[in-house]
């Protein structure tokens, strides 16, 4: 296994205050906490637990990926769907009030950075995870240009009304295809089903990679589309968990070793950045 809290010298936990926390999208909101030696320490695909202070209900903390920092102010934004107990009430902290985090925490997508790196990459989110790509973006589009890799973001989601930040990731100059299923908005259809688009048959395999965060089914759907091919990918699980610092092992998932057999691995210390070949998707 690799390391755990105790082995973690850039983890800070404290509480930060709530600058903003407003809607996006029908069900999903942005909220904005200020927490400057938090903000200071994240580097893509890093996840954050938060914990509301008052009650004990629910008593774990709910893990989010940071979706942008700004470490000049300090802030942090999460961008979270509301589903359950945890995220109504986050969805009810206002302006001011106080909020408990811990982290940075997980390996981000640094465990996918390639040297040199890829000449194209396809960043599928589905759902809410477009979250862990704005960072991503911001760095790679802030790339010297003839190392920058050709990169699209696929972003899916039921129907139109789901979809959220969309207009700052076009901000950010990044290219964005979108699929819905229901057809209300871009493509009609899975998010997967846009990827021949970005990698056709005739682009080699090696000079391309895939990166992907959502539900299961899509990150198993595009696991085995680039299983097929041949091509690099690398899935960010939103496995649940408890702890998010690898005491807990509530969010254990099977892992290939080298010699074939498997292993256990866990999504919060391990991950949740996973090489797609390597997990069991079956
Ligand atoms: C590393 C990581 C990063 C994440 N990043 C984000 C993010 O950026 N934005 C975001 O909206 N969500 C994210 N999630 C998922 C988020 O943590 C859960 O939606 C949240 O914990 C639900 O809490 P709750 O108390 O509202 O729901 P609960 O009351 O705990 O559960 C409500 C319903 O949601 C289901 N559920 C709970 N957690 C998950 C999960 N992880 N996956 C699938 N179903 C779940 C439950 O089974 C139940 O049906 C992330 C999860 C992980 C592990």
């Amino acid at each position: 296994m690799s390391d755990c809290v105790t082995n973690r010298k850039d983890l800070w936990s404290g509480c930060g205050t709530i600058l903003a926390n407003r809607a996006v999208s029908k069900t999903i909101r942005r909220m904005t906490i200020v927490a400057p030696e938090f903000a200071e320490r994240v580097q893509p695909g890093h996840f954050v637990m938060l914990r509301l202070l008052e009650g004990s209900d629910p008593v774990l903390g709910r893990p989010f990926a940071v979706f942008d920092v700004d470490v000049p102010s300090g802030a942090v934004d999460v961008v979270y769907a509301v589903v359950g107990k945890g995220t109504r009430r986050l969805a009810h902290l206002r302006v001011g009030d106080s909020v408990a985090l811990w982290g940075p925490l997980g390996n981000g997508w640094r465990v996918a950075k390639r040297d040199p790196l890829p000449k194209r990459l396809a960043l599928v989110a589905g759902g809410v995870g477009h979250a862990p790509f704005y960072l991503l973006l911001k760095e790679i589009l802030a790339l010297p240009e003839d190392r920058r890799p050709e990169t699209t973001l696929l972003y899916g989601a039921q129907t139109m009304a789901r979809f959220s930040c969309v207009p700052d990731f076009k901000a950010l100059g990044a290219n964005v295809k979108l699929a819905t299923e229901d057809g209300s908005f871009g493509a009609k259809g899975f998010v997967t089903d846009l990827l021949p688009e970005v990698l056709p048959d005739d682009f080699p395999a090696q000079d391309a990679q895939i990166l992907a965060c959502g539900p299961m089914p899509m990150l198993r759907a595009v696991a085995k589309w680039s299983a097929a091919r041949g091509i690099e990918c690398w899935t960010s699980l939103e496995s649940p968990m408890a702890c998010g610092m690898g005491l807990c092992f509530s969010c254990v998932v099977e892992w290939k070793n080298d010699d074939g057999t498997w292993d256990y691995k866990r999504a919060c210390v391990d991950g949740p950045v996973f090489d797609a070949a390597r997990l069991k998707w079956d």
